[in-house]
């Protein structure tokens, strides 16, 4: 670990609101000697099964990260001060073949990824999960997917097409790129096709937390529920950002009713300190649905959070190494 950390612009040397945006103002990555975790934005849509636009969401959210403050009194660290933290731009992928686009974004985030840096993608639709998921296999094994969404994106395919939003996790799960015994569905609720999507999504490796059970557990009862079925070992943190309720995320391309609050998802999510989270993406921000910035600040706050479980997990393993 280099001297000091380059953190985001100083606010009182240039406002916050000015100046190009980098996720939370911090450095790109070209300007930085080497980075223990980067933001990249994956800008693709061309999966998304109803509205589209989630390709605009990379450069909404690092538009609503501005305010972001570089201490974290939830979980007590800094977690731009303690771990060198840079935006990495946006891997560039074809919108008018998936298949390519896939492809694209696997070497993107190899290349990324490579010497340990941990990702933070933000997207784009759910179809990112998938070479994502594909790079963390090949550098952890199997990991452990808490994946956050109204839906369970374990169906097969839509018009004959095996990668779209809606199938990432049935092809992980096939692919042998998670851990079945430790894998989990969190905040979904909503009309299913049939009863037996539950029960294909858990013979693929995937327990469900909906909404309903975590009305019936409590916040506590979620979070150890949670952390329960997530064990020891590498988790691959996926948000796709509907499983908040519309209320607040209106700006998503399946919105569904009767969903998680921010104030829910985030105490859930600083729930797992301590654990260790390999590298995470935050999806389905789609801005020309979004007002005020609702969903966008609501994206770039959860991936300030899972960049602050990161730093505690980064010094901790740096202190074992001393
Ligand atoms: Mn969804
Ligand atoms: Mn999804």
């Amino acid at each position: 670990m280099p001297a000091t950390p380059v953190g985001p612009t100083d606010p009182l040397a240039v406002p916050r609101f000015a100046g190009l945006a980098t996720f939370a103002r911090l450095p790109q990555l070209d300007q930085v000697d080497r980075a223990d975790v980067v933001v990249v934005g994956v800008p693709f849509d061309s999966g998304t099964t109803y509205r589209p636009g989630a390709r605009f969401g990379p450069a909404h959210v690092r538009e609503s990260s501005r305010l972001l403050r570089p201490y974290n009194p939830e979980l007590e660290v800094g977690p731009f001060s303690s771990q060198q933290v840079a935006d990495a731009g946006d891997i560039a992928c074809n919108p008018f073949d998936i298949k390519e686009a896939v492809g694209q974004i696997e070497a993107g985030a190899r290349l990324l990824a490579r010497g340990g840096t941990r990702l933070v993608s933000v997207g784009g639709d759910h179809t990112i999960a998938l070479p994502l998921l594909r790079v963390m296999a090949e550098l952890h094994g199997p990991v452990a997917v808490l994946h956050f969404d109204a839906h369970l994106d374990t169906w097969d395919t839509y018009f004959g097409a095996p990668y779209t939003h809606g199938t990432p996790f049935r092809r992980a799960s096939e692919e042998g790129l998670i851990d079945p015994r430790r894998s989990v569905h969190v905040g979904t609720r909503g009309p299913l096709y049939a009863a037996s999507d539950l029960s294909e999504t858990e013979e693929l490796g995937y327990g469900v937390i909906s909404c309903s059970a975590i009305d019936r557990l409590g916040p506590a009862g979620a979070a150890a529920a949670v952390r329960d079925r997530l064990g020891r070992g590498p988790i691959y943190v996926s948000v796709d950002i509907d499983v908040l309720d519309p209320a607040h995320a209106p700006g998503t391309g399946t919105p569904e009713a009767g969903g998680m609050t921010s104030r829910e998802l985030f105490g859930l999510v600083r729930s797992l300190k301590g654990s260790e989270i390999v590298s995470a993406d935050v999806v389905e921000v789609a801005p020309a649905y979004d007002h005020a910035q609702i969903t966008g600040i609501a994206a770039a706050h959860i991936t300030y959070e899972l960049i602050s479980l990161m730093a505690l997990d980064n010094g901790r393993t740096s202190a074992e190494q001393r």
